[in-house]
């Protein structure tokens, strides 16, 4: 199957007289008739559903559905995209340990890796979009365990370099994790540039509706946890806390996520509910279709304002003379993602105005659905971050970031147009 059928058939099979659409599994807890059963299943020596915190079939099916669209061997699904990533890191990295990121990444991660991660003794180095592999390498340490980026930056909309940040992680000994939320399957596969993990917050285009937060992790099977069994004891070693099983041996390309399963979401519980799982499913049966209408829209509208007198500048990678259309060519060659990012000329106060005065885009800190919406992100959903932080999150004071929905382009231009008109 091609993604576009994956997006409507995949995931979940229904049997004969089985209902058609995703039934939402809407219980806690599973019945089963003997108690030595019951006991395989909580050795992780049978398979079945106990416990929603666990897992659950409606979020299995949807979390199947992502793994196909992405290529992977194993997927969960989180409560949220800041979930997705934290468990992401923390299925690998603990107390004592290093990782490495791209600082062009969104600001909610920034935070939760420079931040919420160091008080838990682990300690990230962020490093530039286009650092060379030689600086790359230098970044490592003897207790560094991943390189993490995002496809296209959240909200700088550059497009990170696969295969430099592979081919430096797979040398150094290390996976590559890569949040791929404004690419989404349909514009880019990660797995088939190198990167071994893929986060995602389906809050997003996935569910495209602005109605459910949700996010979810897929692994490749790629990465070879047992040829470092010293840099990743928590895979490679037995769990005290699972009977002594040792994940990467047990359960093989299934290691990463049944560990975050079993481990993690036992522990930390951010599960995603049934009923927001059959919305995300829902948002996934027309992500083709849609991923199309938002970058024809937001081409269109990056051409629009490039060509305007009071517009400074227009980063959009889907234009020609954009800094990032190589490696948009190159990886996404399909199109990006329907969010763009400008500046005006003029002061603040008129950039304010002109976001005021538009009456079909609306002001949210929502991105990537089907409403098209506006931001400005230094002093909306950046602003925790000091002047020095967002200028390495490609965040200049200017920068608004446009997130352009499914609606007729003319209407949009139409709006952009008058309210240009105000300032
Ligand atoms: C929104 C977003 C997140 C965080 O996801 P939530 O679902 O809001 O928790 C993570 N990464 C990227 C790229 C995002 O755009």
């Amino acid at each position: 199957m091609r993604n576009e059928t994956k997006c409507i058939h995949k995931g979940y099979e229904p049997k004969q007289g089985e209902p058609r659409q995703l039934p939402i599994v809407q219980s806690t807890t599973f019945k089963y008739d003997s108690s030595d059963y019951m006991g395989k299943l909580f050795d992780l020596e049978a398979e079945g559903y106990f416990y929603t915190r666990l897992q659950n079939p409606t979020n299995d099916s949807v979390a199947a559905k992502i793994c196909a669209l992405e290529g992977g061997v194993a997927a969960m699904l989180t409560s949220s995209g800041q979930a997705a990533n934290f468990f992401a890191i923390f299925n690998i990295c603990e107390a004592g340990d290093h990782f490495i990121a791209s600082s062009a990444i969104y600001g909610g991660t920034y935070n939760l890796f420079g931040v919420t991660l160091k008080k838990m003794g682990i300690e990230c180095s962020f490093v530039d979009l286009n650092i060379s592999e030689e600086d790359l390498e230098k970044e490592f340490r003897p207790n560094t365990k991943c390189i993490f980026g995002e496809t296209i930056t959240n909200p700088s909309v550059s497009i990170f370099d696969f295969e430099k940040f592979a081919k430096v992680a797979h040398k150094m000994g290390v996976p590559l994790i890569v949040d791929n939320t404004f690419a989404t399957p349909i514009n880019c596969r990660p797995f088939e540039f190198g990167a071994d993990i893929v986060t995602h917050s389906t809050t997003k285009y996935m569910d495209g509706h602005g109605c459910t937060v949700g996010g979810c992790i897929v692994d490749s099977g790629n990465f070879d946890w047992l040829k470092y069994p010293e840099k990743f004891p928590g895979l490679t070693e037995p769990d005290e806390s699972y009977h002594g099983i040792a994940y990467a041996k047990k359960f093989g390309k299934g290691a990463y996520i049944t560990k975050a399963t079993a481990q993690l979401m036992r522990d930390l519980g951010p599960i995603q509910t049934p009923q927001n799982a059959f919305y995300l499913n829902m948002g996934l049966e027309t992500l083709h279709l849609r991923m199309e209408r938002h970058c024809s829209n937001a081409l269109a509208i990056a051409k629009f304002l490039k060509s305007n007198d009071k517009v400074a500048w227009v980063h959009y990678a889907g234009l020609p003379d954009d800094e990032y259309h190589d490696l948009a060519m190159k990886y996404c060659p399909n199109g990006t993602c329907g969010v763009l990012a400008f500046g005006l000329k003029g002061t603040r106060a008129q950039a304010n105005k002109f976001m005021d005065s538009l009456k079909l885009i609306y002001i949210a800190t929502h991105v990537a659905d089907g409403k098209s919406c506006i931001l400005h992100p230094a002093s909306h959903t950046h602003r925790q971050l000091s002047d020095e932080q967002l200028i390495e999150a490609g965040v200049t004071p200017d920068l608004i970031r446009l997130s352009v929905g499914i609606e007729n382009v003319d209407d949009l231009i139409d709006d952009i147009k008058q309210a240009l008109e105000q300032i």
